[in-house]
């Protein structure tokens, strides 16, 4: 069974599909099972004004029509929460009152913009960029307990071609790079009985997904069990992409299960 558990819908301020059309993709491409992951974007400055919260009516009604419409699909409730300092508390609030099956938390903003927006970029060097990203991740993880997987360890990688400029293109951090930031990141997700995922948007940048493979390797290594995998589809065309391919590689790198979850419950499914 292929389980996509990584989805944007329009609830999200940056998604383009419905739910509805999330599911009738999922059918499609004999995916048995998607979690829907909106933002939760607490304190972020969201260019342009979109609202970075989630507007749980319309989520739950749009829930309710997809899971009518195909009801051969199985439809999670899930939010992909943006981790940032000063707004845990209320991040952590939010999620405890509104009932959902599986919490992604991830790193978006880092100390003073987004790598999307590319201006974070400027004035760091690649290896600053990188460094701070997992610094701040690492920060918030820690203090952070209600979820359930870190999102895409490695976000800021797929923004690196800000440095198209420079002679030498950086390469995404392996876990060689930044051991002992990678290690605590690690351990502290196995020690609160949480996990990662593994996010296939990154197949298209650099042909293997986040987090890097030898950083899945060390997560087998340390006991880590927990794992998701999700395609961070903000369309229909991109529900379950490359979800196949990266089954087979947290296989081949030492990972026994990849987990579905129901209020917050983890099943152990065997790769
Ligand atoms: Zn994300
Ligand atoms: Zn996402």
């Amino acid at each position: 069974m292929i389980y996509d558990y990584h989805v944007h819908s329009e609830i999200s301020f940056d998604g383009a599909c419905s739910v509805t059309d999330c599911a009738a993709a999922a059918k499609d491409r004999g995916i048995g099972e998607i979690c829907l992951t909106d933002h939760l974007d607490i304190g972020y400055p969201v260019k342009g004004g979109g609202c970075p919260e989630i507007d749980q009516d319309r989520y739950n009604a749009a829930l309710e029509q997809a899971r009518a419409a195909f009801p051969g699909v199985v439809i999670k409730k899930g939010v992909e929460a943006g981790l940032l300092g000063g707004y845990l508390g209320e991040i952590e609030q939010d999620i405890r009152i509104n009932g959902y099956d599986f919490v992604i938390a991830s790193q978006h903003y880092i100390v003073d913009g987004d790598p999307y927006d590319g201006d974070y970029f400027k004035n760091r060097t690649p290896q600053q960029a990188q460094e701070l990203y997992l610094t701040e991740l690492r920060d918030n993880i820690v203090q952070f307990d209600d979820y359930d997987v870190i999102g895409h360890i490695g976000y800021v990688d797929k923004y690196l071609h800000n440095y198209d400029h420079l002679t030498h293109r950086p390469r995404p951090f392996e876990f060689c790079d930044y051991p002992d930031l990678i290690d605590e990141i690690l351990l502290s997700a196995i020690g609160k009985g949480n996990g990662i995922e593994i996010n296939t948007s990154n197949y298209r940048v650099h042909g293997y997904p986040t987090p890097h493979p030898s950083i899945l390797e060390r997560y087998a290594q340390l006991g880590g069990e927990v794992l998701t995998i999700g395609s961070d589809s903000h369309s229909q065309q991109a529900v379950g992409f490359k979800i196949p391919e990266a089954m087979a590689l947290a296989k081949s790198c030492g990972l026994g299960y990849v987990c579905t979850f129901t209020a917050r419950k983890p099943q152990f499914h065997s790769l």
